[in-house]
């Protein structure tokens, strides 16, 4: 079994520790805050064997030497931006396989919110770890990539099965629906999503980790084949890159 405890760090960011109990593997996704990790391995009593970078932001990376330096922990991370990962001792890429403990881990370049972006997927156990490619009812911004590299990074995540556990980076949820709610209004499941995330926030609990199906049904950046979207971004008869770039430009200037 594999069990997965986040906790919320900096503004809106989401830290993340991966634990396998039989191998005493104890794995950060990234390195948001170095004291709020700390703590959640002391809570938890986990030691931390491995950092799993994502990109190499300082709210994912910037805590790489410090927690090494504290641990002798092994950083993997992706080798499109070795450089750029401190501390990195392996370098990962698209179609790579390794095991964290008992547990497969497959890795996906996902290029567009920087240029060496990866993200982790544990098939056998349904859950990814997606940085900042994905987020409920959003996706990230494009610093380093284009629309379209962004679009066949997404299509890679939307060929893993439904039920897929999607832990996401930051909770930045409610902005996102309300920019969702604008391009399809008249969508059932966004509906009845933004009003458990207005409930979900109110009580101060988060809205990540969401499914692939969920985000699926309501996230406007995996959904440029609706005729809704479609027409209310302006491009009703246009291909999904298309519709796909012109709503990450409705989204940055929102
Ligand atoms: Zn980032
Ligand atoms: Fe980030």
């Amino acid at each position: 079994m594999i069990q997965v405890h986040m906790f919320p760090c900096l503004k809106d960011n989401y830290g993340y520790l991966v634990h396998d109990a039989e191998a005493n593997v104890t794995a950060a996704i990234d390195t948001p805050d170095v004291p709020a990790i700390r703590r959640a391995l002391e809570e938890k009593e986990w030691r931390l064997t491995h950092i799993l970078n994502t990109h190499h932001h300082s709210d994912h990376a910037g805590g790489n030497l410090e927690l090494k330096a504290q641990t002798g922990c092994q950083i993997i991370g992706p080798g499109a931006d070795a450089e750029r990962i401190p501390g990195i001792d392996i370098s990962v890429g698209d179609g790579d396989e390794f095991r964290l403990g008992h547990h497969r881990v497959q890795v996906f370049d996902t290029p567009g919110h920087t240029r060496g972006h990866i993200v982790y997927l544990l098939p056998d156990d349904g859950i990814a770890f997606v940085g900042d490619t994905l987020f409920s009812l959003g996706c990230g911004r494009l610093f380093e990539g284009t629309a379209a590299q962004m679009w066949s990074s997404l299509q890679k995540l939307l060929a893993w099965p439904d039920a897929t556990l999607l832990y996401c980076a930051h909770e930045y949820t409610q902005a996102n629906g309300q920019f969702a709610s604008t391009l399809e209004p008249q969508n059932p499941d966004l509906v009845a999503r933004l009003a458990e995330v207005h409930d979900s926030r109110a009580a101060g609990r988060p809205t990540v980790p969401t499914t692939l199906a969920q985000e699926k049904a309501t996230n406007p950046f995996l959904r440029p084949t609706s005729a809704e979207l479609k027409i209310s971004v302006g491009l009703p008869d246009a291909p999904p890159v298309e519709v796909f770039a012109r709503t990450r430009e409705l989204k940055d200037a929102f």
